[in-house]
């Protein structure tokens, strides 16, 4: 599914051709399991020791390093928020992932980025509205930051790829109809 320069797609982030990766990390920035872990694999051990010289992340931001042996050119890890029960900013510090990410993206002159389904693994955040979250937070961006070219969601499964096309649908498709 493509709508102008969002795209969702089901498959694994270490793989895809873009300038740059979200990496879905814990503020520690040493790597962990899931998606965090799969991207360390694929970029080999230089990462590794480039994020020990970061000094960590706090939940809601973004830090950059080199791809390594990714196809990417870089990686943006960003720290999502472990979900409670919604009433702990899980929202903002989830739209804030998006949002700090794409910053750094701009800053370092990336055009194509590819996002992993934040917070939605071992985090806990609910699909469906981390998924409208995430669309949502992009869309807003790209209405203000032209220079990004495209934008990916990279959902894992057939349900986080659903709940992504869904939001997709309800937030731009949905609104830009006359
Ligand atoms: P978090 O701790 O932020 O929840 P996880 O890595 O546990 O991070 O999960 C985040 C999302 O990334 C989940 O939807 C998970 O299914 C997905 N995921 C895991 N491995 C990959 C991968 N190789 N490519 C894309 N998404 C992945």
């Amino acid at each position: 599914m493509k709508t102008s320069k969002i795209a969702v797609i089901e498959g694994d982030i270490t793989q895809q051709q873009v300038e740059a990766v979200v990496n879905a990390a814990n503020s520690s920035l040493l790597g962990g399991g899931g998606v965090d872990g799969a991207i360390h694999r694929a970029a080999g051990s230089g990462l590794l020791e480039e994020c020990q010289g970061l000094k960590g992340c706090q939940t809601g931001d973004a830090k950059i390093t080199k791809g390594y042996n990714l196809p990417a050119n870089w990686v943006i890890h960003t720290v999502g928020p472990v979900w409670k029960d919604g009433t702990h900013h899980e929202d903002e510090l989830l739209a804030s992932c998006y949002r700090r990410s794409l910053e750094l993206a701009e800053e370092y002159n990336i055009r194509s980025i590819a996002f992993p389904a934040i917070s939605t693994g071992v985090y806990g955040f609910p699909a469906e509205r981390a998924a409208r979250i995430a669309v949502k937070t992009v869309q807003e961006f790209l209405a203000s930051h032209p220079a990004i070219e495209q934008v990916i969601f990279v959902c894992f499964s057939s349900h986080s790829y659903n709940c992504h096309r869904a939001a997709v649908e309800e937030i731009i498709v949905s609104r830009s109809k006359p």
